[in-house]
């Protein structure tokens, strides 16, 4: 299962640059623990576009994500690998400032965690609060769903990207419900 990071996992603050933004929805940690327990790989897929802009520099995201496992391993839930696209083509930070094949929707991170991890992109979902995530889920190979936190609930009302959402659900928690049931209808 691919996470999303911001607006998904945590909430959404435009360009988290302070620790002291960060913060997990109330069920995030039941959800990620959830899908821990029944075996599912839990990997958050990223674009932090913040380091090519000059806001804040990978040493940071690294710091972010460490404390986001942190958070996590106080309510007993893991999250197993972070990828993270710190480019943009816009961007103003030398060697940074690029077109990549890693900054979504376009599938360099999914190809990466798919290859590391030995995971099987058919069986997996990526969970995404933008209609990028959806549509980085199908140049995956998986299956994409669209949480209405964060950006969702505009991102609803806005002319969709490519194929639409395998689903449209509340959040999170909602998420993981509708990938487990799914997983065990399959079985
Ligand atoms: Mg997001
Ligand atoms: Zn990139």
């Amino acid at each position: 299962m691919f996470l999303d990071r911001d607006g998904v996992v945590i909430e959404e603050v435009s360009y988290l640059s302070s620790m002291n933004h960060l913060a997990l929805f109330p069920w995030t940690t039941d959800s990620i623990r959830a899908l821990n327990r029944a075996g599912i790989p839990v990997v958050v897929v990223t674009n932090q576009s913040g380091v090519a802009r000059g806001l804040f520099d990978e040493a940071f995201v690294d710091e972010v994500h460490r404390e986001i496992s942190a958070r996590l391993a106080m309510g007993g839930a893991r999250i197993d690998a972070y990828y993270y696209c710190p480019h943009h083509p816009d961007g103003s930070v030398a060697g940074y400032a690029r077109a990549c094949d890693c900054r979504k929707p376009r599938p360099g991170l999914i190809d990466r965690a798919v290859r590391d991890l030995n995971l099987d992109p058919a069986r997996s979902f990526v969970v995404g609060d933008k209609w990028s995530d959806v549509e980085l889920a199908h140049a995956a190979g998986a299956r994409g769903v669209l949480v209405r936190t964060g950006h969702g609930a505009d991102e609803q009302a806005r002319p969709r990207l490519g194929k639409g959402a395998d689903a449209v659900v509340d959040n999170l928690a909602a998420a993981a419900s509708w990938i487990l049931q799914s997983l065990k209808s399959e079985v």
